[in-house]
């Protein structure tokens, strides 16, 4: 087998083992497997071995895969920065956006989603490692854009993403998880049903699935280091 199955089969095998340890269901948690920056014949290569969930951080990347994988029956997530410009075609191109963080993007994308197309879902982006240059609504602030988006047709809330500061420290990691879930509880507790709390990526997903991690993103430990420079540039 080539190089990205054996890492996507190690992958899903650490995610079962981190569920099981935390007492979890293995099928509780679900493997996004995140493509930036690498081409549409790495998509393929996983396709092929069952994964269907795909996310893209770069637009004009994205649509360019889409374009080049048409026909093939993958669930497209847009995990990136959002500027408002751009939401049009994210509403139409994607099924679910990890990265709603203000009511202005949450109205365009609402406003974009086009008429025959099911509701978008999407998670609201909060920031839980207080650095000012990380998207992401504060915990604060979550709540309102929640009951906000509630109110939007064409978008369905799901739960919440986090990218917290990157540590190598187990326990750092944890707390940092633990915080975005105990925004998650309160979210619930104020009567949102929500069933999805994104985190966790290469280097921190078994933490991240100890705390509750539905959803783990996961890039460079399937597909390899990526060429392209990534951090927080615009879409
Ligand atoms: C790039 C990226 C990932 C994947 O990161 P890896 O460290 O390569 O696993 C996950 N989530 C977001 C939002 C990203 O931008």
């Amino acid at each position: 087998m080539d190089t990205i199955g054996k890492r996507w089969q190690a992958i899903k095998a650490r995610i079962e083992a981190a569920a099981l340890d935390a007492g979890r269901a293995p099928d509780s948690v679900s493997l996004l497997a995140v493509s930036k920056a690498h081409p549409a014949s790495a998509i393929r290569e996983a396709y092929a071995l069952g994964q269907r969930q795909f996310g893209e951080n770069y637009l004009q990347e994205a649509l360019a895969k889409q374009e080049e994988l048409q026909g093939l029956d993958i669930e497209w997530h847009f995990i990136g920065p959002i500027q408002s410009n751009k939401t049009q075609p994210i509403a139409r191109h994607f099924d679910w956006v990890h990265s709603v963080d203000r009511a202005k993007i949450a109205d365009r994308l609402n406003a974009a989603r086009g008429p025959g197309q099911p509701a978008l879902q999407v998670c609201i982006q909060v920031n839980v490692s207080g650095e000012d240059s990380k998207s992401g609504t504060s915990a604060a602030d979550a709540i309102a854009l929640a009951d906000h988006i509630r109110q939007l047709p064409k978008l369905r809330l799901r739960g919440l993403m986090a990218i917290p500061a990157p540590t190598h420290d187990p326990q750092e990691q944890q707390s940092q998880f633990r915080a975005v879930r105990d925004i998650y509880d309160s979210l619930q507790s104020s009567g949102h049903h929500l069933d999805t709390l994104s985190m966790g990526m290469s280097e921190d997903f078994p933490a991240a699935v100890q705390e509750g991690a539905t959803i783990v993103r996961v890039g460079s430990a399937i597909f390899g280091a990526r060429i392209k420079p990534t951090t927080d540039q615009p879409t």
